[in-house]
């Protein structure tokens, strides 16, 4: 927090010798940032959004099942599932079936579609990519299954403990920083990171079938979610792509809307986290000059109104940036590029 002293310093000196041209509280409606307007008249209409390229819309699957879910075999005995917002797979073995996520919107139908893809395999293993709710809230589904192992990362299971998630299973086999497990005959690599949760994220790699998960990361075709997928590690989270990147690997999930990645959305995701990170220092030696402009502007009356509309210049100059090159590559970079150049504005902030 470097600047923050300064802010309070100038703030406090300036507030008893200059007048302000501010008006007063409640003079004119205030226009928050980042607040999207349902009113089509208004300069931050929805309507003023792009919709999705057309080369993402030509990825998405089809609902091919009764439930309304999207199910296919990416490899043999392997299936990747979707109801179009969350992600998940389970994998069929000659021992049993392994249940990767438990995503809560497919709740009972879950079950449903691994007994139609599987017909009579008991489901022997359950293994939880990290310990959020809303992949894995959609455990309840499996509660009763009699032996059912259900994998997670120590910490994870340490912070379920504490505090329990509605819908999440309690683990009974646990690991630390890695766990190489094989089911009937296929090998299942665990490895910890931390690019995601707030304890631990799991990797998870089947190196037979070239198959790679990593939650909460990238939306193929997309700009990341809201704050680089609401990372809580901007450190990992940007680290995490060289680690991905080392596993050989054609399938890539993520979690969330409707396309299983490949190896050229990583790639091409990291592409754009780097260049948001590049953009944001680029502009950051200017930030004091900017202050003092805001400063000026506001009167010295309020040094953390000065300080938002820095952040909000760099903000809103990156974003322009990143829109101008990324808008043709990539899907929804309208809507969330300005979340991303903030989550590292405040992490140059604090770093
Ligand atoms: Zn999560």
């Amino acid at each position: 927090m470097r600047y923050l002293t300064t802010v309070s310093a100038m703030a406090c000196v300036a507030v008893l010798t200059i007048p302000s041209p501010l008006t007063a509280a409640g003079d004119h409606a205030h226009n928050p940032a980042n607040t999207i307007s349902t009113d089509v008249g208004h300069p931050d209409s929805f309507r003023h959004f792009a919709p999705e390229l057309p080369a993402m819309q030509a990825r998405i699957p089809e609902a091919n099942t009764e439930f309304g879910l999207h199910v296919s075999e990416i490899e043999p005995g392997l299936f990747f599932i979707t109801d179009f917002i969350y992600q998940s797979a389970f994998l069929v073995t000659d021992e049993g079936v392994v249940v990767f996520d438990a995503p809560p919107s497919f709740g009972d139908r879950h079950r449903a579609v691994i007994e139609m893809s599987a017909p009579g395999v008991p489901i022997t293993h359950f293994i939880l990519s990290h310990k959020h709710a809303d992949h894995n809230g959609g455990g309840y589904a499996f509660g009763d299954i009699e032996g059912l192992t259900v994998i997670a990362a120590q910490a994870s299971a340490d912070s379920l403990a504490a505090n329990p998630l509605r819908g999440v299973l309690k683990p009974n086999q646990t690991f630390d920083e890695s766990l190489s497990l094989t089911v009937g005959g296929v090998p299942i690599e665990l490895q910890t990171a931390n690019f995601h949760a707030n304890d631990t994220d799991v990797i998870i790699h089947l190196p037979q079938q070239k198959f790679l998960m990593a939650i909460d990361t990238i939306t193929p075709g997309e700009a990341p979610f809201m704050n680089f997928g609401a990372t809580s590690n901007l450190e990992g989270y940007m680290a995490g792509f060289d680690t991905f990147l080392s596993y050989d690997f054609e399938h890539f999930l993520s979690g969330h809307v409707s396309v299983l990645g490949k190896r050229q959305d990583v790639e091409t995701a990291r592409d754009y986290a780097f260049d948001v990170r590049d953009t944001v220092y680029s502009l950051w030696p200017s930030f004091l000059e900017r202050f003092g402009a805001n400063i000026d502007l506001t009167g010295y009356q309020n040094g953390n109104l000065a300080y938002r509309m820095t952040m909000e210049d760099v903000r809103d100059e990156c974003a322009a940036q990143i829109i101008d090159r990324w808008e043709d590559k990539l899907s929804v970079v309208d809507l969330w590029a300005d979340s991303h150049c903030e989550t590292v504005v405040l992490h140059a902030i604090m770093h």
